[in-house]
């Protein structure tokens, strides 16, 4: 999903996600598990206002299941319920369709209570690029159908999948800018791909990643890459996985680039373990 983010666009998008809201009872905030905060709209509130919000982690399967567990609990004590699905694989999914029905069930209820018959509650998943609303959305309809395209908002022309007996879901996703401002922020965003990589360099982001890898997860380092120390600084450990992984340039030195590259794909697929970045609280 390659969007530039520009004011004119901020604000297409954000009217197009206001209008599909009318039609819905219940947003569905997608964030990725591994950073929540940093896989937020900066401006969600404003823009859900006082839409009932289910709050889901996807790519749970990539994070640490005990920081997953603290995140949803940190999200419940907020306000909003949470849930942590995967929606690679589908665990989770049964739960988040229950908990949008019942989040639904006071708007049908409102509806009804005007004399007008039953309707099927309805949803529309919102998030910012790369936090899997198209794999989700996919899972849901069982087939290829969620549209793709590097469109902010939504396209118009909408179509409903139905979700078990009650509940129904916008075929079409509302894309929502990332964060920009935060260094710390764009980092984690690129280390976990929702960041393009043209516009980010791939040596600087792989650095902070194995300074991080360092602190948390070093024996998985350590066994990855078949390193029998770790060494102090963060480039010779990058450098050591480059002659591990025989990654040369010409001269006979390392290609740190290639090495770069390499180890953020290993970190996206998960070959590093199961890691979230970010726990509440401590962003
Ligand atoms: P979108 O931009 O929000 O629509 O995100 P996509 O649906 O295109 O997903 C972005 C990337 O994340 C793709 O490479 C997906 O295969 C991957 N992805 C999405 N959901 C999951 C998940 O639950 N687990 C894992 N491991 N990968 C996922």
């Amino acid at each position: 999903m390659d969007i530039q983010w520009y004011p004119g666009h901020m604000a297409k998008a954000r009217r197009q996600v206001q209008q599909n809201l009318q039609m819905v009872d219940v947003a569905i905030e997608l964030l990725d598990a591994r950073i929540p905060a940093s896989s937020r709209n900066p401006d969600i509130n404003v823009i859900l206002k006082g839409k009932p919000r289910l709050v889901v982690l996807n790519k749970s399967d990539l994070a640490d299941a005990s920081i997953t567990a603290a995140w949803l609990n940190y999200f419940a004590r907020a306000g909003y319920p949470a849930v942590a699905v995967d929606a690679h694989h589908g665990a989770g999914i049964k739960k988040m369709i229950a908990l949008a029905e019942q989040l639904a069930r006071p708007a049908i209820k409102k509806y009804m209570a005007r004399g007008r018959l039953a309707r099927l509650a309805r949803c529309m998943v919102v998030g910012v690029p790369n936090v899997g609303k198209s794999m989700l959305i996919n899972r849901l309809a069982g087939k290829k159908a969620a549209r793709t395209g590097n469109r902010p908002g939504v396209t118009r022309g909408e179509q409903w999948i139905k979700l078990g007996g009650k509940l129904e879901l916008l075929d079409t996703p509302g894309i929502l800018w990332p964060k920009f401002e935060d260094p710390e922020t764009a980092y984690k965003l690129a280390v976990t791909g929702a960041i393009k990589e043209q516009i980010y360099n791939p040596e600087e982001v792989c650095e902070k990643l194995v300074q991080w890898l360092v602190g948390k997860a070093p024996d998985t380092l350590a066994k990855r890459y078949k390193l029998s120390a770790l060494p102090e600084e963060t480039w010779e450990v990058i450098e050591r996985i480059g002659v591990h992984r025989g990654f040369y340039l010409s001269g006979g030195k390392i290609d740190s680039y290639k090495t770069a590259t390499f180890i953020i794909k290993e970190f996206r697929e998960g070959k590093l373990g199961r890691c979230s970045l970010e726990t509440p609280g401590n962003q």
